[in-house]
């Protein structure tokens, strides 16, 4: 393609349609580059996505974001879809406990306008759940955990579990307080996660500014965001999208630049970000961009379930909570965003799921209908309408200590080869903040080497 001024503009080709490969392709486009975003799917979205079930729009898992991640929220706004995602005023997580006598007690996790770290304090201070000496141990910790640096390679081999223990955390405040938080995010329970990525969720989320940890999440089906405003995006920014298009190799044109080779195509171009999971990066990357490739394939990936329930009537007024003393992790109240006209769908998002991933639907609904009527007691007279489950075995890269010092830049050693994905290093566990803040990084890596003007979005709002 040629501009106004008769030089040929440069073209940049992303892999893989997730939110990673869409803002890397976003910000091409906004840089004036001709883009072709190309994904093996159907659909826009990635891991984040939803289908149709009978007349309902389903999520293939809950997902939910904070006011900290500031990368997500400039996708939203970027694709239009800010007001169709918003983020509660405060921080109100309530937490339904069944694991004590007398029945369900309800406690809230929540802030004040404070400034930190007192807009916690009084929440933590009337949270029912722990002890008096166990929320002082908490508040203890939580100012440890401020002190650490999540960017300090040292912390990234240490798990978290150990560092709790040290710091005066029972198993009881791990699990009513810790592990609630840090599963949902990190997708691993504490013994299993690094402590550079539980610092940085926790540090960011609960200890960077009041509103930090105010969570967000879709109103509507994921798709309409991730894919339908998304496409409409890239459209009027003049990306051209292939869909149900597959990319086999990656290859060095003989005089610089790319060919990128699709099903039944080749396509030239002057920078290429694979946008792709860590698997399929490792074999489309090209001999000599990586120092040691292989460590792609030493990332883990850890799974996630989500549990879906009709039912005939109205059994949750909250639009979510989080459960403890049960196997139930979070629920969430899907009815008006998936379409239902009468009764309500609750979504059970299950985080790292592991032990349960491959449990036939059967032995889930046997497991879970008791549970959800020992959470809700307006479920025992309800009638299911129906019981289904979502499985994502490779929904994040596992967080494992250690896993830091695998995770690759956006750079490679190929000029013009990018890397990006929310398993590349960016700081930040497997989110959909990571994967956006990928994006940002591989198109202003390529952009800059391409000597193109531009400005890296987070700062230009700044
Ligand atoms: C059930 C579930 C719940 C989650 N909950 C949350 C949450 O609450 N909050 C949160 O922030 N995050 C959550 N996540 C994580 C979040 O969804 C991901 O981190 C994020 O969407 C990853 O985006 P990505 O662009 O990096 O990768 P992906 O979404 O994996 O995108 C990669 C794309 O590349 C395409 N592709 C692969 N190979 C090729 C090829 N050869 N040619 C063309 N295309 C190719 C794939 O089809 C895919 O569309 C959850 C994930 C799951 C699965």
């Amino acid at each position: 393609m040629t501009t106004a001024d008769g030089t040929r503009s440069r073209h940049a080709v992303v892999v893989g349609a997730g939110l990673a490969g869409t803002t890397a392709a976003l910000q091409f486009a906004d840089a004036g580059l001709d883009v072709t975003l190309v994904e093996g799917r159907p659909r826009l979205g990635g891991l984040a996505f939803s289908f149709r079930r009978g007349d309902l729009d389903i999520d293939n898992g809950q997902h939910v974001y904070l006011r900290c991640c500031t990368a997500y929220r400039w996708f939203l706004d970027r694709v239009d879809g800010a007001a169709l995602a918003p983020l509660q005023d405060r921080l109100d997580v309530p937490v339904l406990d069944v694991g004590t006598p007398g029945g369900p007690r309800l406690g809230r996790i929540r802030r004040n306008g404070l400034p930190v770290p007192l807009h916690l304090a009084a929440g933590l201070a009337a949270y029912p759940h722990l002890s008096l000496a166990e929320r002082a141990s908490v508040g203890r910790a939580a100012l440890a955990l401020k002190r650490l640096d999540p960017a300090d390679p040292a912390l990234d081999g240490i798990d978290f579990g150990t560092w709790l223990g040290r710091h005066g955390q029972s198993a009881r405040t791990i699990e009513a307080l810790w592990d609630l938080v840090g599963v949902a995010t990190l997708n691993a329970t504490a013994p299993n996660a690094s402590l550079g990525l539980a610092a940085m969720v926790f540090k960011t989320g609960l200890l960077s500014e009041p509103g930090a940890a105010d969570i967000g999440w879709a109103h509507v089906p994921l798709g309409e965001l991730h894919d339908t405003l998304a496409r409409k995006a890239l459209d009027s920014a003049g990306v051209r999208t292939q869909l149900r298009t597959r990319v086999h190799s990656v290859t060095r044109a003989e005089h610089g630049g790319w060919h990128v080779e699709v099903d039944g195509e080749r396509l030239d171009a002057d920078a290429v970000v694979l946008a792709v999971p860590q698997r399929e990066a490792h074999a489309l990357l090209p001999e000599g961009a990586l120092d040691d490739p292989d460590r792609l394939l030493d990332i883990g990936t850890a799974p996630i379930l989500n549990i879906h329930v009709v039912y005939d009537r109205k059994v949750l007024r909250r639009p979510f909570f989080a459960a403890l003393g049960s196997p139930v992790q979070w629920v969430f109240d899907r009815t008006a965003a998936s379409g239902l006209q009468e009764g309500q769908y609750l979504a059970l998002s299950q985080s790292a799921a592991e032990d349960e991933i491959d449990t036939p639907v059967s032995a889930l609904r046997t497991r879970y209908l008791p549970e959800l009527e020992r959470l809700l007691p307006a479920t025992r007279g309800a009638e299911v309408r129906d019981f289904f489950v979502t499985r994502e075995r490779t929904a994040t890269f596992a967080p494992t200590p250690g896993v830091g010092r695998l995770r690759p830049g956006a750079r490679t050693r190929a000029p013009g080869l990018y890397l990006a994905g929310a398993w590349t290093a960016t700081g930040w566990p497997a989110t959909m903040e990571s994967a956006v803040r990928s994006g940002f990084s591989a198109a202003g890596a390529a952009l800059a080497e391409l000597g193109a003007r531009h400005a890296h979005p987070l700062e230009e709002a700044a």
